[in-house]
């Protein structure tokens, strides 16, 4: 609008122009809150975006009712305060910059003074001040707030609201300089920074808006991705054990056995007597055992090993890159593992177990070496449990070798 070769602003225009975009935009975001996944401190980004444009409507009362500029400029300042109780609710489980308390503190420190130049009437360019001042406190606080949060390195979203705070901060400072770049006060009849500040307002709250549903919609992403990746491991991993199942173990082992370098050794083994254990111990105790045998197996392997629960009481072991000697040596060791809790007298019951160990060759499929397993840990069972047999195939035919005894000496 211009008034001969002086650019001004028709203020009542803008204003309503303004109050229009923020009720519309507090509107869409209430709208997306009522039909949307949101999560704590939405309620609060809602307030703050419905206070703002309430605060531009109070000061198109102005006219009428001189004393709606202090609902409407105390409605402005309250808004990056809102924003960061907003954030405070949505963190909530973070380490937070500063307290409840700090937020109403500095919200006091920046209404009083303004609030006391507002009530002497003759000091016109008091209010401006304290105003101004107040605006700039508050977005800077709100700046800094954001910029300590702990996701703050790590999320553009975070960095941009603090933009806007910081923007948002300068705008009194841009507003103050005005007249003495142009030498005159642009909007006559009105405080020095109302234009500036609705305007600017107006701008901020809808960056704000768009930033707050980026917030809520990476939070609904990571939420998912958490999910997938818990029935994830809900599907690969046997729960009393916690060691992967049967189908995920094949898919390890098949992938490490399928590697250039493929060296493996596989064992299969199995607690003897198992039923007997649940039998007169009871099931609860014979679940103890199995965890035990998984604990003290995992912590006797390296960590490229493969261990898997592929069936009742039956495990079964890849080592890659291992020769049978020195697979026999690991099945030895968690053999005298469980040996060793019992004489110390942390598990009350005695429990052996027998290995089938066989040599993948070359080009072998797991299910062929699973299978030459399988015959030698029968073997070991029959030839009288607590022992390793190793399997091999001689001129198409499966060939035991000497068992070895596990464990350490009976007392
Ligand atoms: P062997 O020395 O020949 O292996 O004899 P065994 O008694 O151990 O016989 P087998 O291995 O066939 O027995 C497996 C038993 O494991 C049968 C079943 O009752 C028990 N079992 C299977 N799954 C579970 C489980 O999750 N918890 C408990 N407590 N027992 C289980
Ligand atoms: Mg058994």
């Amino acid at each position: 609008m211009f008034a001969g070769d002086s650019f001004t602003v028709h203020f009542p225009t803008v204003l309503m122009l303004s109050v229009l975009v923020m009720g519309s935009a507090a509107a869409l975001m209430s709208f997306f809150g009522a039909n949307q996944r949101v999560y704590r401190g939405y309620g609060w980004w809602v307030a703050a975006m419905w206070l703002a444009a309430a605060g531009g409507a109070l000061q198109w009362l102005r006219p009428v009712w001189p004393g709606a500029v202090v609902g409407a400029n105390l409605l402005v300042l309250a808004w990056p305060v809102l924003v960061v109780t907003g954030l405070r609710r949505f963190y909530n489980r973070d380490r937070l910059p500063a307290s409840v308390a700090v937020d109403l503190l500095t919200l006091s420190l920046c209404y009083l003074p303004w609030l006391a130049a507002w009530a002497s009437p003759a000091f016109q360019l008091g209010r401006s001040i304290t105003f101004a001042t107040a605006l700039l406190a508050l977005h800077s606080y709100a700046a800094w707030f954001i910029a300590r949060l702990e996701d703050f390195g790590g999320s553009r979203t975070l960095k941009a609201l603090a933009l806007v705070m910081i923007a948002q901060a300068l705008v009194p400072l841009l507003a103050a300089a005005q007249p003495l770049i142009t030498g005159a006060i642009a909007v006559p009849g009105h405080t020095l920074l109302t234009p500036w500040v609705v305007l600017s307002t107006m701008v901020a709250m809808l960056f704000t808006v768009h930033l707050c549903l980026v917030l809520t919609h990476e939070r609904t992403e990571r939420d998912l991705r958490e999910t997938q990746r818990q029935l994830r491991i809900l599907a690969d991993i046997d729960m009393l054990t916690q060691v992967p199942n049967r189908r995920h173990f094949e898919e390890l082992a098949g992938a490490a056995i399928g590697g250039a370098a493929a060296r493996a050794v596989l064992m299969l083994f199995d607690i003897d007597h198992f039923k007997r254990i649940n039998d007169s111990l009871g099931h609860a105790l014979g679940d103890e055992a199995l965890r035990l045998v998984a604990r003290c197996t995992r912590e006797t392997l390296r960590t490229h090993d493969v261990l898997g629960r592929v069936g009742g009481d039956e495990f079964m072991l890849l080592l890659p890159g291992t020769n049978v000697d020195e697979a026999l040596l690991v099945a030895d060791r968690v053999t005298t593992r469980i040996d060793e809790e019992h004489r110390s007298g942390r598990i009350p019951l005695h429990l052996s177990l027998s290995f089938g160990v066989v040599d993948v060759t070359a080009g072998e499929t797991l299910e062929s070496a699973q299978h030459r397993a399988d015959l030698a840990l029968y073997e070991a069972k029959r030839q009288g449990r607590r022992r390793a047999v190793q399997a091999h195939q001689r001129n198409g035919n499966t060939v035991f070798a000497e068992s070895r005894p596990l464990g350490l000496e009976p007392l």
